[in-house]
């Protein structure tokens, strides 16, 4: 039996600190467009480590800070009265941990936890209000962001009815490697089954026939995908359609050019 083991948290040492240097896609974006407000919001944002498992926020306490994730994966977690809980969103790279309380809501309706160790740059939730209400460039990415948030949340309800445990679990490495830009990341078992949103025992079937396919590798807690193209063809239909909206990076500027000065 394919079996998941807890492993230690990649750190974050060796992490480009630059600001300027960013690979969050939200804040390169806003640095072609418009340097200064990059600049001055660079200033005021300070580098936080992200480390697996911290909560971020949750339904019952605001945010205080708003994550532009430089590397790493946050999860968005849904949970039932009784604990039960499913990972229905991630945020990497390309996005922001906190974009409803950024944009004016604060009531969270999920829970927001690293799954994968990393990097953030953050910043106070009000300063980034500030900077959202006085930039419409800023506004323009966020909004264009949220959009693609709430396309994932209505495709992991479509995914988690009708597709397979193996199907998901290949959707969410998928998704997971193009986020996080690696092809080998640590994971639990735990972690895993709350990820795709079954039980153990069918996500370690799935991993063990993927594995015994060679699609897959997992070693020492560290789990490598050998081949992305096989692991497409396992992939429900949900990868395709998520990364066609998320993995791009926001379009808002494009649609937008009154607000870029273009
Ligand atoms: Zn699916």
């Amino acid at each position: 039996m394919f079996a998941f083991s807890a492993g230690a948290g990649v750190g974050w040492e060796g992490v480009d600190l630059v600001p300027e240097r960013t690979r969050n896609q939200i804040l390169s974006q806003l640095a072609v467009v418009d340097p200064d407000v990059f600049g001055r919001l660079m200033q005021q944002l300070e580098p936080h480590p992200l480390q697996r498992g911290v909560l971020l926020g949750s339904p019952r306490a605001h945010l205080d800070f708003i994550y532009f994730i430089d590397s790493g994966i946050v999860s968005l977690v849904a949970e039932t009265r009784g604990g039960s809980s499913v990972d229905v969103a991630l945020v990497g790279r390309e996005g922001v941990a906190g974009i409803a309380d950024a944009l004016g809501r604060r009531q969270l309706p999920y829970r927001l936890v690293v799954q994968l160790p990393g990097l953030a740059y953050r910043a106070p939730r009000d300063l980034i209000r500030e900077h959202i209400l006085s930039c419409s460039t800023l506004h323009a990415l966020l909004m264009d962001y949220s959009q693609s948030v709430m396309h994932q949340l209505a495709q992991s309800a479509l995914c988690n009815r009708f597709h397979t445990s193996e199907q998901r679990l290949a959707r969410w490495l998928l998704l997971t490697a193009e986020r996080a830009d690696t092809k080998r990341f640590e994971l639990t078992h735990e972690l895993v089954a709350q990820m795709v949103g079954a039980p153990r025992s069918a996500v370690s079937e799935s991993a063990s026939a993927l594995r015994e396919r060679g699609i897959i590798d997992y070693r020492r807690g560290v789990l490598t995908i050998r081949s992305t193209s096989r692991l497409h063809k396992v992939a429900c239909e949900c990868f395709d359609a998520v990364s066609a909206v998320n993995g791009n990076g926001a379009s808002a500027l494009s649609r937008r050019p009154s607000a870029v000065g273009v």
